[in-house]
């Protein structure tokens, strides 16, 4: 008899075996639907021999009930699935689940109905409906679409429809993407652009597992070469993901993308609409999406013909998930290329200590770019010592950056402030009793946003409107700010300089690829004097006006203690240096701080990247943390503050006992509550030798808890919180 083993997409099941009717067609890697129960559930076929199960006899087993119409899961991406489940210590069906991650893509081809203006007219006008007709010129989309655009009712459209002035289009789903063309508008590469370029060009047509650590100063035009592996995938027919840290950066890549292959690339992250997201999966499963940039999710599509795989700013942080799985997308992109045998390339100006060893050991071959593109010098790097000249009382600028600033309006050239702190001030307190605004639902203090009018908790974004009153004393205007966010620093630019055109470039101000791409038009016009942004703006732009990069508080990144604060601090700065004098004009860049001795702001002005790198690498060499440590962490949390203490304390209790493993904790976390949760923290300090994630699963697979504790493991941590 012919029996299929499915992993089923509920973790809490585990394996099941079914019977494969007759004349169904069914390989490993097929997705099909099964019967539970009463009810229907969806699993993938999986090679016996590797996903154990009990036997279950013949006569019992269950018939499917059908293969949903994808292609079969291809083998390199099952392997993928199962060394991330295995390496992450999460289940088969979470990592599994973020390949399906389209329910619609499942269901096969479908149409669906669009509405647009047919002409006609409505037996009576209506001021809703005159506002709609004259919104929707032009437009087709889905009723409920079309009621966002025109923002009238979707009854009032509907009426519409029914008296033929909206008429129904029929589309398909799957329309296909537009072309890419390898050939449609070639740079000229300088010499050393050009070697870079060739390398990855040869990989990709070698067709093998290639690691590439691209290391290229800021404006190097490290993008360009990676598009001439991009152009090399496309001519060979085969698919290309680029990952990306921020969707916010994707407006200015789409465009140079489209400058460069003459059609946009297939666009992938979580707020996609559903549709998108459908079509976007079956093109990525069917082989037509030739390239897909995306957030760290795209990762685990199933590429029909993944040719390539690039990412960029392969530095940063966001490329960790801190939830759910909680894999490090750079690292996992190594392994895809590694199972789909195909080149991968890691760009980054400011590559993290963890590549730069993979690239010494050799694993990595290293290319470097040492200078910018077309003869630009790196900015000039001074810090500022705020002890030695403060800024005004209640302020934040220095005169020395004050005074660099008026020169460049007297110059027509543009400065970009740089505080890693959205909204107006960290901390509100009462000036009459001391109240502080703290979140409800975290150990977090609640950040006051002044051009919405809120106070906001950015761990769990609970918000409320900022009172007239304090909530504990019943006073009046008694609220005092403390301490300087973005819109702080831009009301002071305000002050100081009233005739400059001030800008706030952070995720609340940019928070659709609109806004975004309205604001790099701006800067590029010339109609914006003073950015003031967040690490948002750290990266990917490129404003050839900008001559002035100024760091409001460099010492902030290093306050938190944090074992990776150091390098995120020099990465953070050096990237946001990178985005001055990118044009003809020099670039200068004004650090302030209370510590210009520490290590890492002395080698930043020293422009010291050496010093920084091997200093950083043998502390971290000293105290066995990554690369030559393990570190791994277990939090633990409930709704319930002593569930969640007595969970920690009986796993600090069974800790096991070896040479090469060291645990602390458990501990309160630092963000002790989050999200109404109560958070406990064990670490874990292992010799790299040591096989941590089998410990971990003996150690917590032997334990039981109650079932509002959740216990997750975070292999690799990059958050300490
Ligand atoms: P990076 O990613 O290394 O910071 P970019 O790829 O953004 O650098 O390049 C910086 C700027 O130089 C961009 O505006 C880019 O278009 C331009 N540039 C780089 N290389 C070339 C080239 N070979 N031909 C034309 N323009 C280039
Ligand atoms: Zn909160």
């Amino acid at each position: 008899m012919n029996r299929a083993r499915l992993l089923m997409m509920n973790a809490a099941l585990g394996p099941l075996d079914y019977r494969v009717p007759d004349g169904m067609d069914v390989v490993p890697g097929s997705v099909v639907l099964a019967p539970l129960g009463p009810r229907q559930v969806i699993g993938i076929v999986w090679e016996e021999g590797r996903l154990p199960a009990e036997r279950v006899a013949d006569s019992r087993l269950r018939p499917l009930l059908e293969v949903l119409p994808v292609p079969p899961l291809r083998a390199e991406l099952r392997r993928l699935i199962e060394w991330t489940a295995d390496y992450y210590c999460a289940s088969l069906a979470s990592v599994a689940r973020m390949v399906l991650s389209s329910g619609g893509a499942l269901k096969g081809p479908a149409t669906m109905t669009e509405y647009r203006l047919s002409g006609g007219m409505p037996e009576r006008m209506t001021p809703q409906r005159e506002r709609a007709m004259a919104a929707l010129e032009g437009e087709q989309a889905t009723i409920r679409e079309l009621a966002g655009l025109s923002d009238v009712s979707e009854g009032v459209l509907r009426g519409l429809v029914n008296q033929g002035v909206l008429e129904p289009v029929v589309v398909d789903c799957d329309r296909p993407y537009l072309l890419a063309r390898a050939d449609y508008a070639e740079p000229v590469l300088n010499g050393a652009q050009q070697d870079v370029a060739d390398r990855f060009v040869a990989a990709v047509e070698e067709r093998r597992f290639a690691p590439f650590l691209l290391d290229g100063v800021t404006g190097s035009g490290k993008t360009e070469t990676y598009f001439e592996a991009i152009a090399a995938a496309i001519r060979a027919g085969q698919q290309t993901l680029v990952l990306l840290p921020e969707i916010a950066l994707t407006e200015a890549f789409l465009r140079r993308f489209e400058d460069r292959f003459g059609a946009a690339p297939v666009l992938w992250h979580s707020s996609l609409k559903s549709t998108e997201r459908r079509r976007g999966w079956r093109a990525i499963a069917s082989g037509s999406a030739q390239v897909v940039v995306g957030a760290r999710s795209a990762l685990f599509l199933p590429y029909a013909n993944l040719g390539l795989i690039v990412v960029d700013e392969a530095h940063e942080t966001s490329f960790k998930q801190d939830e759910g799985v909680r894999y490090n997308a750079r690292d996992v992109a190594v392994m895809r290329a590694r199972f789909e045998r195909i080149p991968v390339v890691l760009a980054s100006a400011t590559p993290a200590l963890e590549s730069l060893q993979m690239a010494a050991a050799g694993t990595y071959e290293k290319l470097d770019l040492e200078s910018r593109y077309g003869g630009a010098m790196l900015p000039a790097i001074t810090t500022i010592n705020l002890t030695e000249e403060p800024p005004e009382r209640g302020r934040w600028l220095a005169p020395p950056l004050v005074e660099a600033m008026q020169a460049r309006m007297e110059r027509g050239e543009q400065t970009l402030l740089f505080l890693n702190r959205r909204g107006f001030a960290p901390l509100t307190l009462c000036r009459n009793c001391g109240h502080r605004f703290q979140c409800p639902n975290c150990s977090a203090w609640l950040v006051e946003h002044r051009l919405s009018h809120r106070l906001a908790c950015h761990h769990c974004g609970h918000e409320t409107s900022t009172p007239d009153a304090c909530p504990e004393c019943g006073e009046h205007d008694c609220l005092v700010a403390c301490g300087p966010g973005v819109e702080r620093i831009a009301d002071e630019v305000a002050a100081i300089l009233p005739e400059a055109r001030v800008a706030v470039a952070t995720s609340d101000t940019l928070n659709t690829p609109e806004k975004a791409a309205a604001f790099v038009a701006a800067a590029e016009e010339g109609a914006i004097d003073v950015i003031v942004g967040t690490q948002l703006v750290t990266k990917g732009f490129h404003f050839p006006e900008l001559t002035l990069v100024g760091v409001v508080d460099a010492d902030l990144g290093l306050e938190g203690g944090d074992l990776r604060a150091a390098e995120r601090t020099y990465q953070q700065v050096a990237q946001v240096a990178g985005r001055a004098g990118r044009g003809a004009k020099p670039g200068e860049v004004l650090i302030q701080t209370r510590h210009p001795d520490a290590p890492v702001i002395a080698a930043l002005a020293a422009g010291d990247r050496d010093a920084f790198y091997d200093a950083e690498t043998e502390a971290r060499r000293h105290a066995g943390a990554p690369p030559f440590g393990r570190w791994a962490a277990i939090i633990v949390s409930s709704e319930d503050e002593a569930e969640a203490r007595e969970a920690a304390n009986r796993i600090g209790a069974t800790r096991p006992n070896l040479p090469d493993v060291a645990i602390l904790g458990p501990a309160p976390a630092p963000l002790s509550l989050l999200r109404g949760r109560y958070r406990y923290r064990l670490l874990i300090n292992a010799r790299r030798t040591a096989q941590v994630q089998d410990v971990i699963r003996d150690w917590l697979g032997a334990l039981t808890f109650p079932s509002g504790v959740r216990v997750g493991v975070d292999i690799d941590p990059y958050s300490f919180v």
